[in-house]
Formats: structure tokens, C-alpha cells, sequence
């Protein structure tokens, strides 16, 4: 049996029962029903996922359906409807090269399309929710295609509707609508409009965005790479949390704090576990806190599920006992607990 550790940016992760690799609609459709009513996990680029030492007891279903149309006119843009399986920073860089703008601060995310829409992928100020207009699925539960348009999918901060609801509905192709042009949307990040020289608000050429944004991902170990352990993570473990106006003023002024439009506060996760006594470099067994990103919670080279699993509490607990904030994992538990 395969180590499901082999599918997982973590590199941890114990056997599945069954591991299936499809790469068409019909064949995802024909996987998940003859999995009939037992567990199965659907698994992209695996970057977002701390799966058990355990392993999985059910049907692992690997996505790499990578099928591309595209509709471009000069008036509307390019619509581009893409498979769940394709490499989602191989499609940024092809939109870029084809001319097209609006996904350029959301270069060097590691994963796949068909993950993009469950947590609403985003950095640098921008979210891809901003440029889905359909996201087609197969719903497990009335098993039926189903598909979704942009106000149906319930994106919000790190969440969607399909988060909301666990298993039920499998990605097969996600629709964007993209701008033809060759500046970025405004930079409303201020380390990256640093970078890039220019104003909060201001514009940059897409190509630059980029390249500036790959430099600062990769001075964070958040691009994925082999030679780098501080990228072998699964990104941000834990989502800034969003708390009551009362709860962020009993934070020290020093804490980041951002308003939002219903009067809760989203707060900085990163601030809040390097003020409550766990710094950069820290270590369980062989997982270690990223040694540039606080957030990023890494396998140093021999970690297991549990030697992450005990990292990320202690972190969360720490947070707790000293601020009173509860911590909400950003990465997706499969038979573990934190
Ligand atoms: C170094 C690093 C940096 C990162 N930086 C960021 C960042 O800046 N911003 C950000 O938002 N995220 C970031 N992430 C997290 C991750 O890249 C994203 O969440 C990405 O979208 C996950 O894609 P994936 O294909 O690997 O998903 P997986 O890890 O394979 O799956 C994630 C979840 O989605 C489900 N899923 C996957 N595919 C489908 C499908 N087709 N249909 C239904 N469910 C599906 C899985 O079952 C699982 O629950 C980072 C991760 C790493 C390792």
C-alpha cells in the first residue's frame, strides 16, 4: 500500500485502502460512485493537508483532469474554463503569457484549480473569488452535476459553500473571467507595492506583479520547492482570526488588526502566535515552525501526522492561554486531531 505522505506537500501520512488517479470528468464520476457510500478523499496537489499517521480508511481520489477552453473578445475578455487537475500556477503563468490580467498576485500558490474555490485561495490582497464566475461539481448527495455561479458559491475569507460542506460536492472544471490587458488590478498589499515601487492603490505591469510576488514568496519558503524545508508545509496552518471589536481592543496596539465591513476585527495569526511564546525554528519531533514564516508549520525531513499535529496545538493553546483567541486551522485535518 502507498503512503498517502507521497501526495502530500507535508510529506506525511500513513496508507489508503484504495488509491484511484483520474483524469477525465467521466472517470472522477466513475470513481466516486464506485466508491458508493464509503469515505473517499479527493486530493488535488495535496498542499493543504495534514493527513494522519494512520492513514485513510477508504478511496483516495487523485484529480488530474486538466481541460482547457477558452472564449476571448476583445469586449468581455477571456473566459477560461478549466479542469480541476491542472497545476494552478502552470494556469497563472499561461494567462499572463496570453495576455490576460487579474491573477497575477495569486502567482506561486501551490496546488491545484479545482482546490482553488473550497478555501477561496488568496494573497497579497486578492482573492479568487474575485474572478470565478462558475465552478462546476458533481453533488455526492444527489448525485448530479451541479453548478454553481460566484453568488452561490458563498466565498468569504479562506471559506466557501463547498467548505461548508465537506465531501459532498467534487470540483470537475472552474469557470474565471479575466481582464485583457497588461497592468494588474490595484496593489492594495503594501509589502508588495514596496517591492514593486509604486503607491498603495497604484498599478503595476501583470509581468512585474508576478516576478515581485514569486521574489517574496520565496524569501518566506512559501513557494514550494524540494531543496527548501521551510517549504514543506501546507501553507498558512492556521487563518487569521476574525473576533469582536471588543475581544481586538483587549490586544496590544502593536497586534494588526483589520476592520471589516460587518464591525468584527480580523487580527494577524502570525502576530498573535510569535507574541504568545512560540518563535520561528521551534520543533516537535521532526516538524519544525517554519524558520522564515511563523505561520507555515513544516516536516524538517523525518516528521510524522502527530509530531505536526502536537506542533500546531501547542501553538493554538499557547494563543489561547495568553490571548483568549481560539485559533482555526486553515489546513485540512484528515484523521487528525489538533
Ligand atoms: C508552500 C505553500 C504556500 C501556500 N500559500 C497559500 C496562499 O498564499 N494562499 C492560499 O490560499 N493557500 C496557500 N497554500 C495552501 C494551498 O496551496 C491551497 O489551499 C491550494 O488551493 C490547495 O490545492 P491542492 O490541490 O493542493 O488541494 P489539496 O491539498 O489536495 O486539497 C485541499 C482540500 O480541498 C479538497 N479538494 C481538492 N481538490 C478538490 C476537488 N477537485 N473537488 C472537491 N474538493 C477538492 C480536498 O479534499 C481537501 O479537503 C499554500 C500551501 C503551501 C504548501
Amino acid at each position: 500500500m502507498t503512503n498517502l505522505a507521497k501526495y502530500t506537500s507535508l510529506r506525511v501520512g500513513g496508507p489508503a485502502k484504495k488509491v484511484v488517479q483520474v483524469s477525465t470528468e467521466a472517470q472522477i464520476i466513475a470513481a466516486i460512485e464506485e466508491a458508493g457510500d464509503s469515505p473517499i478523499l479527493i486530493i488535488g496537489g495535496g498542499t493543504n493537508m495534514l493527513v494522519s499517521d494512520k492513514g485513510f480508511d477508504g478511496t483516495v481520489i487523485r484529480i488530474s483532469n486538466n481541460s482547457v477552453q477558452a472564449e476571448v473578445d476583445a469586449c468581455s475578455g477571456a473566459t477560461l474554463t478549466i479542469g480541476a487537475g491542472e497545476n494552478w500556477d502552470n494556469f497563472v503563468q499561461t494567462t499572463i503569457d496570453r495576455g490576460y490580467a487579474g491573477l497575477e498576485t495569486l502567482s506561486g500558490i501551490p496546488g491545484t484549480v479545482g482546490a482553488a474555490p473550497i478555501q477561496n485561495i488568496g494573497a497579497y490582497g486578492h482573492e479568487v473569488a474575485e474572478l470565478i464566475t462558475r465552478v462546476r461539481t458533481y453533488d455526492r448527495e444527489a448525485r448530479e452535476i451541479k453548478t454553481f455561479t460566484n453568488a452561490e458559491c458563498g466565498f468569504n475569507y479562506r471559506n466557501s459553500y463547498f467548505k461548508e460542506n465537506p465531501g459532498r460536492y467534487v470540483v470537475l472544471e472552474v469557470q474565471f473571467q479575466l481582464r485583457i490587458g497588461e497592468f494588474s488590478d490595484p496593489i492594495t498589499y503594501l509589502e508588495l507595492a514596496k517591492k514593486l515601487g509604486v503607491e498603495l492603490g497604484d498599478k503595476a505591469a501583470v509581468k512585474e506583479t508576478r516576478a515581485a510576488v514569486l521574489e517574496l514568496r520565496a524569501s518566506k519558503g512559501m513557494l514550494l520547492s524540494q531543496d527548501d524545508h521551510d517549504s514543506w508545509s501546507a501553507g498558512s496552518f492556521f487563518t487569521n482570526p476574525i473576533v469582536s471589536q471588543q475581544q481586538a481592543d483587549q490586544l496590544p496596539n502593536a497586534a494588526p488588526k483589520w476592520p471589516l465591513l460587518d464591525g468584527r476585527v480580523k487580527v494577524s495569526a502570525a502576530w498573535l502566535i510569535e507574541n504568545s511564546g512560540t518563535h520561528k525554528g521551534d520543533e516537535v519531533g521532526g516538524a519544525r515552525v517554519s524558520t522564515k514564516h511563523v505561520l507555515a508549520l513544516t516536516n524538517s525531513g523525518n516528521a510524522t501526522a502527530a509530531d505536526i499535529a502536537e506542533l500546531a496545538k501547542r501553538a493554538r493553546n499557547q494563543v489561547k492561554e495568553v490571548f483568549g483567541i481560539t485559533l482555526e486551522a486553515e489546513v485540512n485535518l484528515v484523521g487528525v486531531e489538533i
